[in-house]
């Protein structure tokens, strides 16, 4: 029989290749733009036309190429940026394998032009389906330029695979971002079809973000940023993580790690654990982190179009990255920046009449004696409305609200706000609060209307107790007269068994019958006996939907549910009294901006809102 095994031409077994690499104008983009990077470019031009599939031209400023290096790079394995096995390990470049320019001239026309500080003159080279046309020497600016032309011109079959112009457009723009947000120093333009849609001067990380998708809403962007940062023997990480209230359906998520975008679904995970109950249902936060690591410690040689990335230390670096953003987060989210924010300090009109302004007031009492002992001690409140107050004059400087929230707490506050509360008393009687709709809560503070879901609000702070309690192990329970019976099917028992020493602690007693039913003789204080059973069920059902979760998380589970059943529900009246003290506990609670499961708590109507609608 005769021989039937024959080696491929060289122009076949490129397409082939070119197959992996090349898989529509997005992946061209990535590997031209990759190679300016690399060739030390401070300045890189892009211009598209009909989304790429007719033209995609990349213009830098870096090194360029020689004559003979011109030639050489459109070699398949043909690469400047390593020599040896183990350089493979040590990865610095964007590129190493040495395919794109061979792939790319094996599906399309192209034309560059290139070259080197030393030289005089340059190289144009053109090149068709792996076939070099032409190769001259001209007349160009150092740097590189490389024009692809009708991509896939070769292969019908994948040109017609390529989809609409706006879904090619979409991947080049991903494409864009994923470089141009690890690489803020270096200044980018982007024109589609004649159209300047980005010109990215140089900047920091934070500016560049905001540059690429505050295009439309640059304050909002402005807004949403809080820095990350940490460094360990492991890793650096930092960047930048949106605030809960700016989460949405489409988030913007990037990791960058050594200067390269990556996808990372189990760090993901970490970020968002750590955002854990922040987030209402089915949005999720933007964020921006960068990893800077030893190249020897991840393996990004998996595939040349893949972004998932190998760390070698991913089991340790899970909990730095969570840690590190719910630091953050905790940082910032004592105070209520969504309110404020909005309505930053630029909105506040410029005063017209100078000579109108009044000195402030001031005014005492002369016959007031704070040893007299008709002066009466009273309960301070906690004077959360100063946590607002501040806001007034200082939007922007969460820290010192932070620092002022624990001031408020120490015992000399404590002590100063009982003068003063002595003092305004003659004034004030106590604050007025207004029920709306028997469902939210309005008071006014200094900078305008505060108003409360009261429901989410009691929710916040029953939470709160709970969990305390679960931890602490210290509820009050009820005692009743005649017990309730609880009966459980075989999967509920065993979770119930696991979760009994947390549901004693909030206040529940139980005891075994003989038929293998609880007799419960105790439940806790806040919760109405009707809803027992009914309740029990359902953290016995949530729990178990969380038992492979941590103990802690288990405990938030069991302290939701009771707290979701014991909750006042909208439609309540409540008293001026009852209204204050939710208003105190609320903000004595560990977030009064959102309740466990991610709902807004409050909104405040700013003075200067109020005043633009009576305008
Ligand atoms: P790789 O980037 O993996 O080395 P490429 O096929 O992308 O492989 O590029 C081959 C070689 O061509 C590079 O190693 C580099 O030496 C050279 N090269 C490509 N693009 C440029 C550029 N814009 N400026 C300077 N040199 C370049
Ligand atoms: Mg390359």
């Amino acid at each position: 029989m005769s021989d039937i095994i024959h080696l491929l031409p060289d122009s076949v077994a490129n397409q082939i290749a070119a197959g992996e690499v090349i898989q529509r104008p997005a992946s061209v983009l990535k590997e031209l733009v990759e190679n300016s990077i690399d060739a030390g470019a401070t300045h890189i031009q892009i211009i598209v036309k009909d989304a790429g599939k007719t033209l995609l031209q990349i213009v830098d400023n870096g090194k360029g190429m020689s004559e003979t290096d011109a030639r050489m790079a459109f070699e398949r394995h043909a690469t400047s940026k390593i020599r040896e096995a183990n350089d493979l390990f040590s990865i610095r470049t964007m590129g190493f394998r040495g395919e794109a320019l061979a792939s790319i001239a094996a599906v399309a026309q192209v034309e560059m032009r290139t070259r080197q500080a030393d030289d005089e003159l340059g190289t144009q080279i053109e090149i068709a389906g792996s076939q070099v046309m032409k190769q001259e020497n001209v007349q160009c600016a150092i740097g590189t330029c490389i024009r692809v032309k009708n991509l896939f011109f070769n292969i019908p079959a994948r040109r017609r695979f390529l989809k609409t112009d706006n879904v090619e457009k979409t991947h080049l723009l991903n494409e864009f971002y994923r470089i141009a947000l690890v690489n803020p120093q270096i200044a980018f333009s982007f024109f589609d079809n004649q159209e300047e849609i980005f010109q990215l001067t140089p900047s920091n990380t934070k500016q560049r973000i905001e540059n690429i998708f505050g295009k439309t809403s640059r304050k909002r962007w402005e807004q949403q940023l809080l820095p990350i940062e940490t460094t360990t023997s492991l890793v650096r990480i930092y960047g930048y993580i949106g605030k809960p209230e700016f989460a949405q359906k489409s988030a913007n998520q990037y990791f960058f790690v050594n200067g390269r975008y990556m996808r990372h679904p189990y760090f993901h995970k970490a970020v968002m654990i750590a955002y854990d109950k922040m987030l209402p249902a089915g949005e999720s936060p933007n964020y921006f982190i960068y990893f800077d690591i030893d190249p020897q410690a991840i393996d990004i040689n998996i595939h040349p179009t893949k972004t998932e990335i190998k760390f070698e230390n991913e089991q340790a670096i899970f909990p730095i990255l969570s840690a590190c953003v719910k630091e953050t987060l905790g940082k910032f989210n004592i105070v209520p920046s969504i309110d404020f924010d909005t309505e930053g300090a630029l909105d506040i009109p410029i005063v017209q009449n100078v000579d109108n302004i009044r000195p402030p007031q001031t005014s005492f009492n002369p016959n007031y004696n704070p040893f007299s002992s008709s002066n009466t001690y009273k309960r301070p409140t906690l004077d959360w409305e100063k946590l607002y107050e501040k806001f007034d004059n200082s939007p922007s400087e969460p820290e010192q609200s932070a620092l002022m929230w624990q001031e408020n707490q120490s015992e000399a506050d404590v002590f100063f706000s009982k003068i003063n509360q002595q003092e305004s008393e003659q004034e004030t009687q106590q604050a007025q609060n207004l029920q709306l709709k028997k469902k939210y809560v309005l008071t006014g503070i200094k900078s305008g209307l505060l108003i409360i879901d009261q429901q989410r609000a009691h929710f916040r702070v029953l939470f709160d107790m709970y969990l305390k309690q679960i931890e602490k192990r210290q509820g009050v329970s009820q005692q009743l007269l005649f017990p309730e019976i609880l009966e459980l099917n075989t999967s509920e028992k065993i979770v119930f068994e696991q979760i009994k020493p947390d549901l004693q602690s909030v206040g529940f007693s139980f005891s075994e019958n003989t038929d293998g039913s609880f007799d419960i003789y105790g439940i806790p204080a806040q919760i109405e006996i009707s809803v027992v059973i009914n309740l029990l069920h359902d953290v016995l059902a949530k729990s178990q939907a969380a038992i492979d979760d941590s103990t802690s998380q288990i405990h938030e589970t069991i302290a939701m549910s009771l707290a979701e059943a014991s909750s006042l529900k909208s439609g309540q009246d409540l008293t001026n009294e009852a209204m204050s003290e939710l208003i105190d506990q609320l903000f004595a609670s560990s977030n009064h901006n959102y309740t466990p499961s991610g709902k807004k708590i409050l909104s405040i109507l700013t003075n200067e809102e109020l005043e633009g609608r009576f305008k």
